[in-house]
């Protein structure tokens, strides 16, 4: 066993922590997320790195990753604006990666090397209004007419749908079916007839949009089937690991982002003639994160080397995605207490985490679902 990083995934960490602090500076990260204005700029710049293509290979433009590669890149851009990983996780990692994977070659040509030099983005449309950790109740449906499927349902929390150019939709092709074998997937164009997006106002994140989308009778070409048909459930299952781990490294990397902040404070700040650090209560504080940040990096590498070896790994991820989440949510929780009430100036960026990690214990597969799956898994395998 060797638990020493490559000079490689070193020099990564480095290269994008440098390009994030020059490029999203906590005052510019703040101002977007104000004024709920998407940066299609720094998501342009995160491309130029090679960042969108992360999930998939030379071939199609990407550069074929390896998991911890992707993971560390995963903490960086949270550790630097959430809104950037909310549009590039599910562009990049999920959907991207869906087409690489499950994809006709047309789809992968036409697509992928887009999604790569930063021109095409994709949201994910899983969830609806009945159907959020019950994904069996998903009822948006699409029929067979001519050359055709005709779409008609609603999603519900499709992030960043209004400024991507397709939607990966979940749909039913056969409600007779179970839901194993009744989903289907269809990209679907932005601006196809019938289709309308509105976005929600939310708590964290705002400068990408979480958005309702409608669908009224949207024809969508045969040829944008991903997948076989019937086989939707499939492409969650096999792209859901990666995706719980990649959860586990955002909150992983929020949670260093909150204790370099809050320990560069401590050093500085000083009441009763020493600098705050020198308090063993805020000292204790800085120690909590700091376990907490190591121990979701190493739960959360195990998984994603555990994928990358073709490992049965879907406790590991729902583990990573867990313990990551809530290590981030502890994080920020501790450090808006160590920078006392300047924690709650958005000039300081703290407050932005504590908003921003909420998230990471809902989406992906609540916290709750995934314990489920972690003790059904137990029962099967044990520890
Ligand atoms: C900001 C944001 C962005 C999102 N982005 C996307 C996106 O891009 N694409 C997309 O498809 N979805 C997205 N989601 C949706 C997200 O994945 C869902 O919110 C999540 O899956 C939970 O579904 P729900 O909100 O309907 O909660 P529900 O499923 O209604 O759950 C409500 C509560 O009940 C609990 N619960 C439900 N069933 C069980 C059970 N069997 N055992 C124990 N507890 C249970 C849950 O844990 C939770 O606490 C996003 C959500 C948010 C808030």
């Amino acid at each position: 066993m060797d638990f020493t990083i490559s000079p490689e995934h070193q020099q990564l960490r480095t290269t994008l922590r440098e390009f994030f602090e020059t490029e999203a500076p906590i005052e510019e990260v703040a101002r977007f997320d104000r004024d709920e204005e998407f940066n299609s700029e720094l998501y342009r710049k995160a491309a130029g790195l090679g960042l969108c293509g992360m999930g998939f290979g030379e071939e199609y433009g990407g550069t074929g990753a390896d998991q911890i590669s992707i993971c560390i890149a995963v903490e960086e851009v949270a550790r630097a604006s959430a809104a950037l990983a909310y549009a590039w996780l599910p562009t990049a990692t999920f959907c991207a990666k869906g087409i690489a994977q499950y994809g006709t070659d047309e789809q992968r040509k036409e697509i992928l090397p887009r999604v790569a030099d930063g021109t095409v983005r994709i949201a994910m449309g899983l969830s609806e209004p009945e159907a959020g950790s019950d994904l069996t109740r998903l009822s948006t449906r699409a029929v067979r007419d001519g050359d055709d499927f005709v779409v008609n349902g609603q999603k519900v929390f499709t992030t960043g749908a209004d400024t991507a150019d397709y939607i990966f939709a979940f749909v039913r092709t056969d409600p007779d079916a179970s839901a194993s074998s009744g989903l289907s997937v269809l990209l679907v164009p932005k601006g196809t007839a019938g289709l309308t997006v509105r976005p929600l106002r939310k708590l964290a994140g705002q400068a990408t949009h979480t958005c309702e989308v409608f669908l009224n009778d949207v024809r969508v070409p045969k040829e944008n089937l991903v997948g076989e048909l019937g086989r939707g459930s499939a492409i969650i299952f096999g792209l859901m690991d990666a995706e719980r781990i990649y959860v586990g490294a955002e909150g992983t990397g929020l949670g260093q982002g909150a204790l370099d902040m809050a320990l560069k404070y401590a050093q500085e700040r000083v009441q009763f003639g020493k600098p705050i650090v020198e308090h063993q209560a805020v000292a204790h504080m800085l120690a909590d994160m700091a376990m907490d940040v190591q121990t979701s990096r190493l739960i959360t590498w195990h998984a994603a080397w555990k994928l990358d070896q073709g490992l049965d790994c879907t406790m590991e991820a729902s583990m990573a995605k867990v313990h990551g989440s809530e290590a981030g949510t502890r994080c920020a929780a501790r450090g808006m207490q160590i920078l006392g009430g300047y924690s709650y100036m958005v000039e300081y960026g703290m407050e932005r985490y504590w908003r921003e990690t909420k998230l990471y214990e809902i989406a992906g597969g609540t916290n709750q679902i995934m314990r489920n799956m972690i003790a059904k898994q137990l029962g099967r395998r044990g520890l």
